[in-house]
């Protein structure tokens, strides 16, 4: 049995993204701290899903930018010029392609922060302009066991994984999130462990740096997917590839957001 992916495998996950305008349809608040926003529109029909993790870029303009009608690829080139986007990455919670619809989950980590607040603030009708979806986390089918391990950033791709992996599936799973009131129900025909660690006022990631280690990882060869801050996605890596041993090819650790950095002055 082979845990690594081959090459097909990878890409299976693997449509082209394109350009949305959408409209928000519906608000709700899935926990005090998460804002389910339902974004509509006709051509939201013919979304191509990635599954698992796959996520898109808001863009946001700057106030006062008048966009060409209608607004396609080609219009975002021509404006680019004078009127670059901000970006910011979320993640496909839920797609139903009957009604046109798709969910994302946005934490509300500070009202005056470009992404979080204007999900703090959206109402039904607003304007969403958005790219996507990218590529996504091949569930690889041989894997022994997964570990599905993040903060609250990762919740949305780690439900979604937990929708889609087969029955009996042996799967591990760390969520840590600020308090009990922001757990979710998470669904699953695995045979899944889900421990929720509520951080309080600890510094971000600290529990799950605590409790990885103290994982007790199924028989033979399995698979990591994580998300959280940087320097946690460092460590995570760190503790499964050093101290656990797995093949490096074997995790899959990004960072969702940064400390003290804005998403698009990074990398
Ligand atoms: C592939 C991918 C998928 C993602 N999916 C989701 C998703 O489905 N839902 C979701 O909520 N997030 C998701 N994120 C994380 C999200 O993109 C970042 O949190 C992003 O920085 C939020 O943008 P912002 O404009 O609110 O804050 P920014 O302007 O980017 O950052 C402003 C400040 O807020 C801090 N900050 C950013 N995020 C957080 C946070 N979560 N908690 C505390 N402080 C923070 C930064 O350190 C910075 O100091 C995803 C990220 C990636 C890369």
């Amino acid at each position: 049995m082979s845990g690594a992916s081959t090459h097909e495998e990878r890409y299976q996950s693997r449509r082209p993204g394109q350009l949305h305008v959408t409209r928000v349809r519906r608000v709700d608040r899935v926990t005090p701290r998460m804002a389910r926003i339902t974004f509509g529109s006709e051509e939201l029909t013919e979304f191509l899903s990635n599954g698992t993790d796959q996520h898109v870029a808001l863009y946001f303009y700057e106030p006062g930018v008048e966009l060409p009608r209608p607004f396609t690829t080609e219009a975002a080139k021509q404006i680019y010029p004078h009127a670059k986007p901000k970006l910011r990455r979320y993640t496909i919670r839920s797609h139903r392609p009957e009604l046109g619809e798709v969910d994302m989950d946005f934490v509300l980590h500070g009202g005056d922060q470009l992404a979080s607040g204007w999900a703090e603030k959206a109402k039904v009708g607003d304007e969403s302009i958005w790219f996507g979806p990218s590529p996504a986390y091949p569930l690889a089918h041989d894997s022994a066991w997964t570990v599905l391990v993040g903060d609250e950033t990762a919740l949305p791709a780690i439900a979604v994984m937990l929708e889609q992996l087969p029955e009996g599936h042996p799967v591990r799973v760390l969520v840590e999130v600020a308090d009990a009131e922001e757990e979710l129900p998470l669904a699953t025909r695995a045979d899944a462990q889900v421990t929720w660690l509520h951080r309080h006022h600890r510094p971000h990631g600290a529990l799950l740096l605590e409790h990885a280690p103290r994982l007790t990882l199924p028989p033979g060869r399995g698979r990591v997917w994580g998300a959280a801050e940087r320097s946690v996605v460092r460590e995570l890596r760190r503790h499964f590839v050093r101290d656990k041993g797995l093949e490096r090819s074997d995790t899959h650790l990004t960072a969702y957001w940064t400390q003290g950095v804005a998403q698009d002055s990074e990398d």
